[in-house]
């Protein structure tokens, strides 16, 4: 077999330029990996919570030591601006700290009956040996909602980062091994889709996936044979809907740019199409596009100050090209960017489409990068159709003074997910959970540290 077939090549979306080579994994590694973490699975679960909660409180401190290093690494190899590299390790901090100080309660047994004849609890077993094929674009965060609940249940981890975040997927496991947690405990596997079939093929305990809807839906029927647990945390295609009656037109236009452009729009939350109230169309849209070309400019993202940094992947500034192009042709009007960026590395103009409609791709289909489409509506009713015309099931936000007319609206939205006057926002305590082509089961919250667990049902007599 040939290098290029035997390792894997790291690029810095930036400049174009190798990074490194890795080897890749193989069906034999990924075997040996999986052997080994049978049996420390089995070490690992007789440990008590307490020594399991010890290990990960010293890898929530570990990654506050090393945020510098960590965050260039993840700048370099995925080409998102260091600063929100930077918050992005600071978020999984955030939720590993919920695990922190949730996950003893949620292990607890529950009695259902004390007293007489027939008691009757619950306890919570592992799952065994997980899982965990991941995504790029948000390495850290998608990451540890899955391998540190899973960790701390006392299941064992076979993780597989995204070819486009290896370098990051290595640097966790580093930390985790630093940490105190075994190495026969947590393994990563290296490599692409290729490498990830080889999991599929293994008799793990569950499945817990990050991507597109596409892998998520070949993952499940893959593996549903196999009768284990299958989550899928996948796309979006989250409407923002902007009310006539906002206080701040300008404010409300920042928060949508915001939703829509940060991490470069890779976000599986972004905001991906935003209707505004005809009442107030034509202000929000030059609002918007002020503050696009005010404050959201491309540069390189080691940069401290850089809003707009390189598409992770080289292939999908085509796929944004012919977005744009698409929805040029069907009338949409241009008023920011629409081109790949003349300069070296993978980079898209920050581009805003007004006049859309939903016979474009850019309103139908995930854009996944720095490009937005915006549509009028005449009234509620039409948001909440157009909201509602997706296959996707993730987010949904509407801007408006009036909470009692937004959850009116938001009432009626299908999504795992709804903001008032906020968007593009994860938290630990909620569960994150996608409807529809967004996804199955939900990770985060008291949901998501039993979704690592079997219930064990006692019947006790004498
Ligand atoms: P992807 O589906 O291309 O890849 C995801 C992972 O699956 C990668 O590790 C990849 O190597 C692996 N993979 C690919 N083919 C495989 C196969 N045949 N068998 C096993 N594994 C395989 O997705 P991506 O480009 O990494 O991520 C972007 C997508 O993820 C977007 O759609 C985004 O919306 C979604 N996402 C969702 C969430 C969420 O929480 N809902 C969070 C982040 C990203």
């Amino acid at each position: 077999m040939s290098v290029r077939e035997t390792t894997l090549k790291i690029v810095n979306p930036a400049t174009g330029i190798k990074i490194t080579r890795l080897p890749k994994d193989n069906a034999e590694t990924v075997q040996q990996k999986y052997e080994a973490l049978q049996v420390g699975q089995k070490q690992w679960t007789g440990t008590t919570v307490t020594h399991r909660l010890s290990c990960i409180e010293k890898f929530f401190k570990l990654l506050d030591v090393e945020r510098v290093e960590l965050a260039e690494t993840l700048t370099a190899e995925m080409g998102k601006p260091y600063q929100e590299s930077l918050n992005e390790i600071q978020g999984a901090r955030g939720r590993i700290n919920f695990f922190l100080n949730n996950t003893t309660d949620w292990l607890k047994e529950e009695w259902m009956i004390r007293e007489g004849a027939t008691r009757e609890k619950v306890t919570f077993e592992p799952l065994g040996v997980i899982g965990n094929i991941s995504a790029w674009n948000y390495p850290y965060l998608v990451g540890v909602n899955v391998f540190i609940p899973a960790l701390l249940t006392g299941n064992a981890v076979l993780y597989k980062p995204s070819e486009y975040s290896t370098l990051t997927g290595l640097a966790i496991q580093k930390l985790l091994f630093e940490a105190g947690v075994p190495e026969n405990v947590f393994q990563t596997v290296v490599g692409g889709g290729e490498v990830g079939e080889l999991l599929l093929e293994l008799p793990l305990n569950g499945y817990f996936f990050t991507g597109s809807h596409a892998t998520g839906q070949y993952i499940a029927q893959k593996v549903a044979p196999k009768l284990v647990p299958v989550q899928l945390e996948l796309g979006g295609k989250d409407p923002l809907y902007v009310m006539d009656d906002i206080a701040d037109i300008r404010q409300a236009a920042a928060n949508a740019v915001e939703g829509a452009f940060y991490n470069n729009g890779q976000s599986c939350c972004a905001v991906e199409r935003i209707y505004v109230h005809h009442n107030i169309y034509e202000l929000f849209v030059e609002e918007f596009v002020k503050e696009v070309k005010e404050n959201w400019q491309i540069d390189l993202p080691a940069k401290p100050h850089t809003k707009i940094g390189a598409i992770s992947r080289k292939v999908h500034l085509e796929y944004l090209t012919k977005q744009v192009k698409d929805a040029l042709e069907k009338g949409a009007t241009l008023l920011a960017g629409g081109q790949q960026a003349q300069r070296k590395g993978y980079f898209f103009e920050p581009t805003v489409l007004a006049d859309t409609d939903h016979t474009m791709k850019v309103m139908m289909d995930e854009t996944f990068g720095p490009v937005i489409g915006i549509q009028r509506v005449k009234d509620d009713a039409e948001a909440i159709q157009l909201m509602q015309d997706t296959s996707y099931g993730l987010t949904a936000a509407v801007f408006s003074q009036s909470q009692e007319r937004a959850e009116a609206v938001l009432e009626q939205i299908n999504v795992g997910t709804v903001y008032w006057n906020c968007c593009d926002r994860v938290s630990p305590n909620l569960p994150w959970s996608g409807r529809k082509h967004s996804g199955l089961g939900a990770t985060l919250s008291y949901m998501g540290i039993r979704a690592f667990v079997q219930p064990k049902s006692h019947h006790l007599r004498g």
